[in-house]
Parts: structure tokens; C-alpha cells; sequence
């Protein structure tokens, strides 16, 4: 259960004084609650944190007041003169005007188009109302049109000097934010201490209770800042609960026993000896550990990391051929389509050779066809099925799946992890995942942090270095002849267009119109691939580039993950200052496959930014994936890369900041020692931390709490 000091902080929203039905629903929109789109509660919204702030704290007296500056003050409402009430949507072109005077003079509030009902009971004659506005010269006179603020001496007891900015949605307007703040911000608990005392009086760091209550109600400006010591404190609080129960789930799974999985080598043989290549050390040296996790009584869960096209489909395939020894069934996990099929192509013939009968599940199989295969993998009659999302379904059924691979982990999230796992029986099954982005080491803590991890730093032998060469799109005619020559000697090219977003539709014109252009110059023969298409025209597209009938692909991102051609040799990326490094860094490793000295021209239209021009030189200077991702974590200042985009699930809330490096890494020190002395959360710090839990929803770790 959840703590009873927390719960009023996950009441819904609309407990709230004025927030109905229809506000709900837009901050139902507005807030971005990590996981689809949820009722917001009061909790959510206090992790919805103001951009700005408005200066509020200029006090002057009437006399004082100067045109063009903000100003608060107090006043008595003395006369109304204005057009009268000409019914509802009915409005007078005469502006209305509200005459207020201090001890030092007088002023008018100006409105345009409002019902004169509305002031009359805002603003009756006689009252002081507090007043927060821009004044204007009109005419010689000051005045103050369509004040930001009248409020009432109550109201104005409880508004902050420096105003909160929040942002905001279409029918949401920053008044009723402000309002549902002010209720909440008093109901924001006073928690026991989870941070190490020492820890924080070296951070200077608040409590929470003071930490979030400053946010909302700042008393500086630097107070909203992504770098103050609030905001630093909330960070590392949510770094730290998540690094904790990631741990806590890490220890549990290790507490429970996995399978025991040795085989005898007699498929994995047959594989080696059907294999044009040997392995290299690398993929040994991930060999042995991956088996020697199947072969011990623990369970595995093992990240394997490679970068593009070290070889890590066919340890995939050893490693299930172990599993596939012993008479277990595998499940093998790509994130799309593409993929999937891929996959499958690239592994027939070995499986084949070697006994394997393989499977394939995704969107595409339906009726007839997709009950055949679920009827043969509840039989037995399928060692290994290979699919996409489609292999959560809750009608897949396997005889006795033991072992489950996961390509490309990032977009997958841990809870699908865990939905495969479940098809696996009482016994679970051991989790090989694989990813081929290389993951910066303070990631690996907060996204990763439950596994181990192995490796593939060597690429097979052969492989030749790309060259990489960055050139402005203006000329376009100078690629358009060396592409022509190299289609000449028989090469092959991608041709990269990315999509572009416009507002809710995606726009594929870029793709098309590029396409038509290279047509005109190489011939009808020119391939277009993208996400809108049906899967089966997909298939065949890539079908026919990866036998050579076509020889430029004009592609979206689809062909971003994995696909593997080996005598594609060019790879040209237009808009390239619109790609993130990594992205760049997997588009590349499309080629360098195969036979011939390849190429990857880095289109760009200018001016370039700043940050566009860094991104372009290092993918000028190295191919190594792992310094990539590396700079590319500071490029990016570490906040956008741990959103929802990179790390499947794991949607921060609060820890996007500057340094969150920095905190991770400490959040990872203290786990450690945190679970070196308290094991079981017991001690007073114990229990205030499984409160941090609670507070930051880590329901993997909460699981285990319930659980006893
Ligand atoms: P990725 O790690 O990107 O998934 P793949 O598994 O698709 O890489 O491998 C890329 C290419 O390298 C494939 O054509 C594969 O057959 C080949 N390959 C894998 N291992 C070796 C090796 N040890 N020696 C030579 N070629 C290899
Ligand atoms: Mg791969």
C-alpha cells in the first residue's frame, strides 16, 4: 500500500476547486505522465514546473506609476463608466472604464469586448482591489487595459511576488493553473529525510517539502532555474529512486533461482561448421559469458552492446541454439518489421542447416496463417519464433519458452520485457537483450542498471572504414556524378530523406520528391521506402535492393535499425544537420558491409547551428560508437537523452539537468552503500526511502514490497 502521508498526492486533479471534466482532460494533454495518456493527479501536477517567472514584486503608489513597466498596486474602486449589458456575445465598440484611486492619485482600467456584468461584480464601487498590470500612455494619460490581476485583499494574501509561468495548452489558461497551484502548493507534505544528512548539508540542499514548494512559489528568479539547489535536490531524489529500485529488482532476480542451460553443443556445432567465417574474439569472449550465465542456477540478464554490424545476430543465434539444445523454445524480439524479416532471411539457411526450425510473428500474419504458427508453437513445432510486439499478444502461447532475445532494447520498456518473460511459465526465462546504440556509461546506471553487460568492441575482419565527407546540399551536382560512377562500377546506395513533422502529420513529400528527381537521372529503377508503406510492399522493395535489381533506395528513417546489405556501399543523408548523432552513427553503419571501399555523404542545408556543425565533425572524425554516443551525451547536456525517445519507458520527470551525470553517478555510489547497510530498508532512512519509492512510482520495485 501506498504510504497514507502520500496519498492525498494522488488524488486526481478534479478534487481540486475549479478544475471540472473539461480541465481535466486538458491537463490530461498538457502534463506528460510517463506511460499512455492518464488521468492526471495532484502529484502530476506538481511535477508540471514553471519555464518562467513574472516579475511581480514592483509595488508603487498610483503617482509612481511609469508606462511600459509592471506594476502592483493597491486602489479603490471609485466609478464605472461603460457601455451597458446589450446581451450574451453582444459588445459595444466603447471601451469600459474602471476609475481607481490611492492616497496619491487616480487611474482607469481599460477593457474592450466584456461583458460589463463581469467587472461590475469583480470591481464593485467602493472596494479596494489589488491591481498587477502594464501601464500605457493614452492620450497623455496613464491607464492600465485588461490588467493581468484584480484581485480581492484575500487573494492577493496568497499570490506570489514572483508570478510562476507554466506551460500551458489551447483552453488552459494560466490563471486556472495558478489557481489549482495555489490549493495544492499548501498540501505539499512535509516527508521524512531519505537524503544522507551529511550529503545534503555539503549540496546545501533543502528538504523536499522546501525544494518543490520553492519551485512553485519562487522568491528568486534563479529559484526556477534547472541548476538551483531545489531543483538539483528533486533530481537527485528521482535519480536515486529509480537507481534504488532498479537495484532492488536487480537483487530480487538474482535471488530467485533461473534455469540451468548447458546443451551439448551439438546444434551450435553444426552452426560453427556451416558458418563462411570465423567468429571473432569478441564474439567468443560474449559467447562465454552469455553461456556461462545460462549454465549457472542464476538468471540472466545479460545487455549485450555492439555497435552497428559487429556480428550480433549470430551470437543471438548460438546462444539460442544452446537453449534450442536442451529441447526449450526461444523467443526472439525485433522492434520492427524490417527487422523481424530480416532476421529471418539472415538466419534461414544457417538454422537450416543446422536444425532449427524457425517462426515468424508480427503484425502482418493474420487469420488462418497466424493461428497455424500459434498452433505450432504451443506443439513444439517451432524451436525459434521470431517477431515484433506481436509476441506479447496475450493468445501466444509457447510449449516451454526458456530463453528470450530482445534486439534493439531501447525501444522495447521493461515492463514488455517482463510481459515475455511471463509467457515463460513459473520458471521465467533468461533475457538476452541487445542493443546496437552504444550506451553512455551513466546511462547504462539508470536505464540498464539491472544487468550485466557484454560487449562486442571488435568488428569482423574485412571491414573497411567509411569515408565520411560533409557537403552542402547546394552541391548536389557534384554527388550526383560520383553516385553516377559508382552505380556505374555496381555499387549500391541509400539515399536518406528524413521526415518532416508538420504539426500532427508526417510529411513524406521530401522522400517522394527526391526520388522523382534521382529517377530522372538514373532511370525508373530507383527504389522509395518508408513507414506509411504496407508491409508487404516494404518487403519487396528491400527484397529487390538486397538482390541488386535496384540500385539507389530512397528511404525515410525505416531503414535506420539493422538492415543488412552487404553490397550497398554509399550512403547519402540529406538534411543531416537534422539527425541526432546516433541516429547519423546508424545510418552509416548501413555500410562498410561488404566488398567495396564505402562512402557517407553528409548532405547538410545551411546556415548550419552550432550544435548541428559539432554533431557533423565527429561524424567526420570517428566511427567508433562508443565515443559517439559519449559526445553525443554532451552535446545533448544528458536531459534529452534519458526522454521517452531514447530509453524506451523510462521518462524522467524531474532530473533533466545540466549535470545529471554527476548525479547519476553519485545516485549510484549511494545505492550501493545505502543497500550495503540496510539491505531490507528497515532503518529510519530505510523507510523514508521506500516512501521516495512510492513518490516516484517505481513500480517494479513497489511490486516488491507488496510482495513481502
Ligand atoms: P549487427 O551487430 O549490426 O546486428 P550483424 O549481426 O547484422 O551486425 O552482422 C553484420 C554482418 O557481419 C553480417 O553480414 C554478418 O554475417 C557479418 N559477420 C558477423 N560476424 C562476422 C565475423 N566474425 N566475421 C565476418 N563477418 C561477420
Ligand atoms: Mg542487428
Amino acid at each position: 500500500m501506498r504510504p497514507t502521508i502520500l496519498q492525498p498526492l494522488f488524488t486526481d486533479v478534479d478534487t481540486l476547486k475549479g478544475i471540472g471534466p473539461r480541465l481535466k482532460t486538458l491537463l490530461t494533454k498538457l502534463i506528460d505522465r510517463p506511460g499512455e495518456l492518464k488521468d492526471p493527479r495532484k502529484i502530476d501536477l506538481l511535477w508540471h514546473f514553471p519555464t518562467g517567472v513574472v516579475d511581480r514584486r514592483n509595488r508603487p503608489k498610483i503617482k509612481d506609476l511609469k508606462s511600459g513597466e509592471l506594476a502592483t498596486f493597491d486602489a479603490t474602486v471609485i466609478a464605472h463608466k461603460g457601455p451597458k449589458f446589450k446581451g450574451k456575445g453582444k459588445f459595444s465598440k466603447a471601451p469600459y472604464r474602471i476609475k481607481l484611486e490611492d492616497s496619491t492619485g487616480e487611474i482607469d482600467l481599460v477593457f474592450f469586448r466584456i461583458d460589463p456584468r463581469y467587472l461590475e461584480r469583480q470591481m464593485p464601487v467602493g472596494e479596494i482591489r489589488y491591481i498587477s498590470g502594464r501601464p500605457e500612455l493614452y492620450a497623455d494619460y496613464l491607464q492600465i487595459s485588461h490588467p493581468d490581476h484584480m484581485l480581492t485583499k484575500e487573494e492577493f494574501d496568497t499570490f506570489p511576488n514572483l508570478e510562476p509561468v507554466y506551460p500551458l495548452t489551447q483552453g488552459l489558461t494560466g490563471k486556472t493553473l495558478q489557481k489549482a497551484m495555489s490549493q495544492l502548493i499548501p498540501s505539499i507534505p512535509n516527508l521524512p529525510e531519505w537524503q544522507d544528512p551529511e550529503w545534503l548539508k555539503k549540496q546545501r540542499w533543502p528538504t523536499f517539502h522546501d525544494a518543490l514548494t520553492t519551485l512553485h512559489r519562487p522568491e528568486e528568479i534563479e529559484d526556477i532555474k534547472a541548476d538551483s539547489l531545489g531543483r538539483q535536490r528533486l533530481a537527485y531524489d528521482e535519480l536515486l529512486a529509480k537507481q534504488l529500485s532498479l537495484a532492488l529488482v536487480r537483487r530480487q532476480l538474482r535471488a530467485k533461482k533461473g534455469r540451468v542451460i548447458k546443451g551439448n553443443g551439438s546444434i551450435r556445432n553444426k552452426i560453427i561448421e556451416a558458418l563462411p567465417f570465423a567468429l571473432t574474439g569478441s564474439q567468443e569472449m560474449a559467447l562465454g559469458e552469455i553461456f556461462a550465465d545460462m549454465a549457472s542456477d542464476n538468471r540472466m540478464l545479460r545487455l549485450l552492446q555492439g555497435d552497428v554490424g559487429s556480428g550480433k545476430t549470430i551470437v543471438a543465434l548460438m546462444t539460442a541454439a544452446a537453449a534450442i539444445e536442451e529441447g526449450h523454445q526461444v523467443a526472439l524480439m525485433a522492434p520492427t518489421e524490417v527487422l523481424a524479416r530480416q532476421h529471418i532471411e539472415s538466419l534461414e539457411e544457417l538454422a537450416d542447416k543446422a536444425g532449427i526450425r524457425l517462426g515468424i510473428l508480427t503484425g502482418r500474419e493474420k487469420g488462418k496463417v497466424r493461428k497455424q504458427i500459434l498452433l505450432a508453437l504451443e506443439e513444439g513445432l517451432i524451436d525459434c519464433l521470431i517477431g515484433t510486439h506481436a509476441l506479447f499478444q496475450s493468445d501466444v502461447h509457447f510449449k516451454n519458452l526458456a530463453f528470450a532475445i530482445i534486439d534493439e532494447q531501447h525501444r522495447f520498456g521493461v515492463e514488455q520485457r517482463l510481459a515475455l518473460q511471463a509467457k515463460a511459465g513459473p520458471k521465467g526465462a533468461e533475457l538476452l537483450v541487445m542493443t546496437a546504440t552504444p550506451i553512455p556509461r551513466t546511462l547504462l546506471m539508470t536505464n540498464y542498471g539491472d544487468m550485466d553487460v557484454s560487449k562486442l568492441t571488435e568488428k569482423p575482419a574485412g571491414r573497411k572504414p567509411v569515408t565520411s565527407r560533409v557537403i552542402p546540399v547546394d552541391r548536389l551536382e557534384e554527388v550526383m556524378i560520383g553516385l553516377k560512377r559508382a552505380i556505374q562500377e555496381g555499387a549500391q546506395a541509400y539515399w536518406v530523406c528524413p521526415l518532416v513533422e508538420t504539426s500532427d502529420k508526417i510529411e513524406l513529400a521530401a522522400a517522394e520528391e527526391r526520388h522523382a528527381y534521382l529517377k530522372q537521372h538514373f532511370g525508373d529503377n530507383i527504389g522509395l521506402i518508408h513507414g506509411q508503406m504496407k508491409g508487404e510492399e516494404k518487403d519487396k522493395v528491400m527484397a529487390q535492393f538486397s538482390n541488386g535489381a535496384i540500385p539507389i533506395l530512397v528511404a525515410t528513417t525505416v531503414i535506420e535499425v539493422g538492415v543488412n546489405v552487404p553490397n550497398a556501399s554509399i550512403m547519402v543523408i540529406e538534411h543531416s544537420e537534422r539527425f541526432g548523432l546516433s541516429q547519423l552513427h546508424q545510418l552509416r553503419g548501413r555500410v562498410g558491409r561488404g566488398e567495396r571501399q564505402s562512402s557517407c555523404i553528409f548532405l547538410y542545408t545551411s546556415p548550419l547551428g552550432a550544435t548541428a556543425k559539432s554533431r557533423l565533425k565527429i561524424m567526420r572524425e570517428t566511427e567508433d560508437g562508443f565515443i559517439i554516443a559519449e559526445e553525443d551525451l554532451k552535446l545533448r547536456g544528458g536531459g534529452e537523452m534519458l526522454g521517452r525517445r531514447q530509453s524506451g519507458e523510462r521518462d524522467f520527470r524531474v532530473a533533466n539537468v545540466p549535470n545529471q551525470q554527476e548525479l547519476i553517478t553519485a545516485a549510484n555510489d549511494d545505492v550501493k552503500l545505502i543497500l550495503h547497510n540496510d539491505p531490507d530498508l528497515t532503518s529510519e532512512r530505510g523507510k523514508a526511502l521506500r516512501k521516495l519509492i512510492y513518490l516516484f512510482e517505481c513500480d517494479e520495485a513497489i511490486k516488491l514490497f507488496r510482495a513481502g
